[in-house]
């Protein structure tokens, strides 16, 4: 069993994604797809006249801010517009997949955060009315029932609060959270990148493994949205997951070639 996170940044062909991962799927092989939707929010927030709002926290992790609206808007793309989008051309594909958000039977549960701490400007600044939080909980009933069923399911933020609301959190370190639980081997996490870079500008910079010792040191490397990825790699390694594979989802077979070590692997 595999778990694939595949993001929402521009350039990604899900066209691709989805197909590659039907072929996998029908050699018997159960894979679970996470997925994000950040570039097409942003789309259609700004249509709506809701521009997205980025916000950096004091450790400097950036993150969307999410009051009550941009939450449902986040709800219409990522749990609509996005999760059918995957799911029709995954049914195209031959795969019964299920779209689910982690609301859904309670899948990710965590914590909303009180409030956060951002620096805007160099100054600190603390928001109250922000709907994010932090998968610490998988509640893998209704998974099971759906593998056990043939199904492939499809899954997409937001989580549940421990007090039922519904919370953005940080889809790769959600399926980080999702693949530890499950104690699969590998976890994938494409972008619109080949992987984790020297230098961003540069795609050929590609450092093409990482020994787990050494993630501090190559963590360095990673800026902006890249931070995350590399939290969620480290969270799910920790937990014991053999293998992380950043790939790029620009590719014809980004599954196939990230599971034969294109990317960069750590373990
Ligand atoms: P997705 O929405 O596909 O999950 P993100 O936009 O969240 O992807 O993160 C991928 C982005 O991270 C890349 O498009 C790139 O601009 C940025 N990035 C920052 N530092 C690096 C790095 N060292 N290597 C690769 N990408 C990086």
């Amino acid at each position: 069993m595999i778990v694939v996170k595949v993001g929402g940044s521009l350039g990604i062909d899900y066209d691709a994604v989805c197909s590659d991962l039907a072929s996998i799927v029908k050699t018997g092989r159960k894979v679970i797809l996470v997925h994000g939707g950040s570039a097409e929010t942003n789309r259609i927030s700004e249509q709506l006249g809701k521009p997205p709002r980025m916000v950096t926290s004091v450790s400097g992790y950036e993150s969307r801010y999410t009051d009550r609206e941009t939450l449902e808007i986040f709800e219409m793309v990522y749990c609509g517009k996005m999760n059918k989008g995957i799911v029709e051309k995954l049914q195209r594909n031959g795969v019964n997949a299920v779209g689910l958000s982690g609301l859904d039977g309670r899948i990710w549960e965590g914590r909303r955060k009180a409030a956060i701490t951002i620096l805007e400007a160099g100054k600190k600044k603390v928001l109250r009315d922000d709907f994010t939080g932090k998968v610490e909980k998988v509640n893998l009933e209704l998974i099971h029932l759906l593998l056990n069923g043939g199904f492939t399911p499809v899954l997409t933020p937001p989580a549940i609060s421990y007090v039922g609301e519904a919370i953005n959190v940080d889809g790769d370190r959600a399926a980080a959270m999702l693949a530890s639980a499950l104690k699969v081997e590998k976890l994938i996490i494409l972008s619109n990148v080949p992987g984790l870079l020297r230098d961003v500008q540069d795609e050929g910079s590609l450092i093409p493994e990482i020994p787990f010792e050494q993630i501090e040191e190559f963590a360095a490397f990673a800026k902006g949205r890249m931070k995350k990825k590399v939290l969620g790699a480290v969270e799910a390694i920790r937990e014991g997951v053999k293998e992380v594979v950043f790939a790029d989802a620009r590719r014809s077979l980004p599954i196939t070639e990230a599971l034969s070590g294109r990317g960069t692997v750590i373990r």
